[in-house]
């Protein structure tokens, strides 16, 4: 079916307990792999790019092959800007065919995002097309968004309040601890679900969303030592925290990092299985796959899935 706002999906999530993935991808075997899991599932999702993915793929391209895969589907799905921070692109984004979009104006001064994502609000909203902004820092890096540590700070409840009731957005991503990329955490991962709560209850059951979700799970951490991946130290957020963010009114769960190295791992098992092997269809397909049961995996965990 053709391609929903971002604001339908979480509604059409329900009110509490169960959250939508946001997938991301900049190629076209990540696009297939999420849209047949969503199928096979009967399970909504967030298709994610970021701006360096939009850099990658070129933004018609990958506009054009969304709107084409979302098609062998009746499940409803959004195509969402991850991170914008360039106002130009948001604007060409959402004039290109984009359902959802996030202005991260986080690393600015409380009041300098406040301004730019209520601007993005109005020009989104016109055209039908819904808004996330975040607040706080999140500690890491994804995509060319480096925080260090030192200067992360978590989200205010009473800025979150005013600047969910200022700026019209549909979706809010509170920094409370989680962190992008597969290195998030040195010591013990510790969300601060008590602040969680408190933004929930100042923001009025706006839907929440949580970044740098990837739980990076052992099992992928062995697959990728098997085959000479070097991911040493590599640690995500526990699957219980999830379950317990989701519970707490979390109704959107982004997932990158989990699915490159579910896809890198894949491709470096038939290379070292097959070295004689040289057809992309039979690595990347098989890649493909590798991300299609990852995919379908979180989505039971996300508490959506049929
Ligand atoms: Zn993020």
């Amino acid at each position: 079916m053709s391609l929903v706002s971002g604001r339908d999906l979480l509604a059409a999530a329900g009110a509490g307990g169960r959250a939508v993935g946001a997938f991301n991808f900049s190629n076209l075997e990540f696009l297939q792999a999420i849209v047949a899991a969503a199928d096979a599932r009967q399970t909504p999702a967030f298709l994610a790019t970021s701006e360096s993915a939009i850099e990658y793929a070129g933004l018609e391209s990958i506009v054009a092959m969304t709107r084409a895969t979302a098609e062998t589907t009746k499940v409803p799905l959004c195509l969402h800007l991850d991170h914008g921070k360039d106002l130009a692109l948001i604007r060409r984004c959402v004039e290109a065919g984009y359902t959802s979009v996030m202005i991260d104006a986080s690393s600015l001064p409380f009041e300098e995002n406040l301004r730019q994502t209520r601007a993005v609000v109005q020009m989104a909203h016109a055209a039908g097309v819904s808004v996330e902004a975040e607040l706080g820092r999140l500690v890491g890096r994804e995509d060319g968004v480096v925080v260090a540590e030192r200067e992360a700070l978590f989200v205010d409840p009473a800025e979150a309040a005013r600047f969910v009731a200022e700026t019209g957005i549909d979706s809010l991503a509170p920094a409370i601890g989680t962190a992008h990329g597969a290195f998030k955490f040195k010591g013990e991962p510790k969300l601060d679900f008590d602040r969680l709560g408190k933004v929930r209850e100042a923001t009025g059951g706006l839907p929440l969303v949580l970044h740098g979700a990837s739980s990076v799970p052992q099992n992928l951490l062995d697959k990728c030592e098997r085959y000479g991946l070097d991911v040493k130290g590599a640690r995500g957020v526990p699957e219980p925290d999830l379950v317990r963010a989701i519970a707490m009114g979390v109704s959107k769960v982004n997932v990158d990092t989990d699915l490159r190295l579910a896809f890198a791992a894949e491709v470096r098992h038939v290379f070292s299985e097959q070295p004689k092997d040289f057809d992309p269809r039979h690595y990347l397909g098989r890649a493909r796959d590798a991300v299609r049961e990852l995919v379908e995996q979180k989505m039971e965990l996300f508490g959506l899935a049929k």
